[in-house]
């Protein structure tokens, strides 16, 4: 198992290999697949996160709670009026994210990538940037095997966890990944692929996990449009030469560091931030019919 960046930086640059390339043949390795059998295991992921990531357009769905219902419709239909101000490509990368975690509140099938509350992060920027660039489907899945890498660093050094972390280690770190698959699917090196890792990170340190009524609705759905978001410009800036002043490997212990730092009501308690302001309190109650 490769568990820095450094380490995968050194193995690309040894093998003259793209971080996806190193991470299939760790894999063949790790597992006993042959290639085509780990190709395959990995394109059922992918069939479930492009699914996802338009249900919630083509059909009704609502959370189980109701407190999502029907976002990812509405950006849709204004995006295809043409009236947007962040464009086309962006607002189908947030109607993707906004779509998954539709999906997910509704008790509906998607990729936990890392986590089902970041789970729309990495299809919507995958999708998006595969569609722009004409991507073939096998390299959308050796993206997925390099978002897999950042993904197990983070998970091995640090936390994936709200619970543990935040939403900067969950969201985060589904943005970190989506970064660094969006730069590959762009030929971008591995050193730019971590770079937009590192930029991701930096962009949500502090970030906390407070979901109104403890459900995983909102401001998680929003977070995940946001984190769509984040990726692409971090995969644009590391694309255009932009490099993180500070390395992946020390922004996820500086991830890490902050998300321990965190009191317990900032991590998934629903006792702090967005979760404890007087509207959340009233929806709780609401919903579960006591404080
Ligand atoms: S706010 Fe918490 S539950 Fe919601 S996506 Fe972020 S980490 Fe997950």
């Amino acid at each position: 198992m490769i568990t820095s960046g450094h380490e995968l930086l050194e193995l690309c640059e040894k093998e003259n290999k793209s971080i996806s390339e190193v991470v299939i043949e760790d894999q063949i390795k790790a597992l006993g697949l042959t290639r085509e059998e780990l190709f395959e295991k990995m394109r059922v992921n992918l069939n479930v996160m492009k699914r996802a990531a338009k249900l919630a357009v083509e059909e009704d769905i609502k959370s189980v709670s109701g407190l999502l219902d029907g976002d990812a419709k509405r950006i849709n239909e204004r995006n295809l009026k043409g009236d947007t101000i962040c464009g086309d490509r962006i607002n189908r990368a947030m109607t993707r994210a906004l779509s998954c975690l539709e999906v997910n509140s509704s008790m509906g099938r998607i990729v936990a990538a890392p986590t089902a509350g970041s789970c729309g992060i990495l299809p919507a920027v995958l999708i998006t940037v595969a569609e722009t660039n004409n991507s073939s489907e096998e390299n959308m899945i050796k993206a997925l095997f390099t978002a897999s890498a950042v993904g197990g660093i983070i998970a091995h050094n640090a936390t994936v966890s709200g619970a543990e972390g935040g939403c900067q280690a969950e969201c985060g770190s589904a943005s970190a990944m989506a970064a660094a698959a969006a730069v590959e699917l762009s030929h971008g090196s591995p050193e730019m692929s971590l770079d937009a890792a590192a930029i991701t990170l930096k962009c949500v340190l502090g970030l906390v996990c407070d979901p109104v009524a403890g459900l995983v609705e909102s401001p998680c759905a929003k977070r995940n449009a946001m984190g769509a978001v984040n990726a692409m410009a971090a995969a644009d800036m590391a694309l255009s030469g932009i490099k993180s002043i500070i390395p992946f490997d020390e922004m996820v212990m500086a991830m890490y560091k902050v998300g321990r730092s965190m009191p317990c009501e900032l991590k998934e308690t629903a006792l702090g931030g967005t979760a404890a302001t007087p509207t959340a309190i009233e929806i709780s109650k609401k919903i579960f019919g006591k404080d």
